[in-house]
């Protein structure tokens, strides 16, 4: 039976009311993350209140960089694009972190509307914009150097106050892409016109992300990413294999996989994992691009070490693209070929200084 909570107690309203302002209410609710606030919202009647916080949330977010929030959620609907990074995270897990920028993510093609539209109001190019062509396209439409699903990047700083904003292209035409190739699942979240979305909630409510961890990690990211969020006391786990065991005699199933736990799980956007909270009365328009990942991880065996690089599947009604950083993204290698293989790519090289984030 659902739980019924009398909506006059709880907003303080007439005799026998709790008493409370709205003040203590708004309190409440923005000490919350977005898991618990999911729970709250159950809890009939509470879904509007809760829509109406998640709401000024999302207002806050805009006003902290100087920007108006209809007609930034009107440009985050006209051009496909998405907040993500520490403001889509403060939504998610709010007074963390306080956002030192606002990043937006935009399909391919969509960087100059997103870019005249932040002209439009007082901010400017910090520089030149970083522009990669590094993609290659292999068998089967496999796009494989991918730069971690970025095309392009545009650094910009509002004129007259100390806001800044990072306008991140991605490779392809879902604005999602770069962010499947983030150093860590805590950072998975994002903000479009009309929901606010956390792809691995149970682990990031609790403070944890997983390692998106591929072959090439330490020369994809750089090691700053992830002590940024280790001295703010998110555990960071490299491997799933840590927590939970893969292998048992009775099933091939993987234990952890519907808990979003397992850096082995092949997940979808849609799956009963991700979380989503919309935060208007518009309902969510279903995409055409269906989308499909798993994350990086490294099997240790007794012979050999086995590494599996983020693969991520876009497709339409009528195509189909897997993105990877390499063109084959599972390989194995005996011990002696792997020690050999460590020592020479030792170190940091140019695509972790330039990679984002
Ligand atoms: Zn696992």
């Amino acid at each position: 039976m659902p739980l019924v909570v009398d909506l006059q107690r709880f907003q303080g309203e007439g005799t026998g009311g709790l008493g409370t302002s709205v003040d203590a209410h708004d309190a409440f609710l923005r000490s919350l993350s977005l898991r618990d606030l999911k729970k709250v919202s159950s809890l009939t009647p509470l879904a509007p209140i809760v829509q109406r916080h998640l709401h000024d949330r999302v207002e806050s977010m805009w006003k902290a960089f100087h920007l108006p929030s209809s007609p930034s959620l009107g440009m985050l609907k006209d051009t496909g694009s998405i907040v993500s990074g520490s403001a889509a995270l403060d939504l998610i897990l709010p007074g963390l972190r306080t956002p030192r920028d606002l990043n937006l993510y935009c399909p391919e093609g969509a960087a100059s509307a997103v870019l005249s539209y932040l002209f439009s109001h007082k901010f400017i190019l910090q520089g030149p914009p970083l522009v990669w062509n590094s993609m290659k396209e292999g068998r089967s439409n496999n796009c494989f150097n991918i730069n971690n699903g970025v095309k392009s990047l545009h650094r910009l700083k509002h004129l007259e106050e100390s806001a800044l904003i990072t306008v991140v292209e991605s490779v392809s035409l879902s604005p999602i892409l770069p962010i499947l190739f983030f150093h860590t699942t805590f950072t998975m979240n994002y903000c479009d016109d009309k929901e606010i979305t956390c792809l691995y909630p149970n682990l990031t409510a609790c403070s944890v992300g997983l390692n998106n961890r591929s072959e090439d990690y330490d020369r994809l990211h750089k090691t700053e990413a992830t002590q940024k969020w280790e001295q703010l006391g998110i555990e960071l786990v490299w491997n799933c294999d840590s927590k939970h065991r893969h292998y048992s005699e009775n099933t091939t199933a993987l234990p952890f996989a519907a808990t979003g736990k397992c850096q082995r799980q092949i997940r979808t956007l849609d799956d009963a994992i991700t979380l989503r909270m919309g935060f208007t009365e518009e309902k969510r328009i279903s995409s055409d691009l269906k989308i499909t990942w798993s994350l990086g991880y490294t099997d240790w065996m007794t012979n050999k070490v086995e590494y599996v690089d983020t693969h991520v599947s876009i497709t339409t009604p009528t195509t189909g693209t897997k993105y990877s950083t390499l063109r084959h993204h599972r390989r194995a290698l005996d011990w002696k070929t792997h020690r050999e293989n460590d020592i020479e790519s030792d170190g940091e090289t140019s695509v972790a200084r330039t990679s984002f984030p």
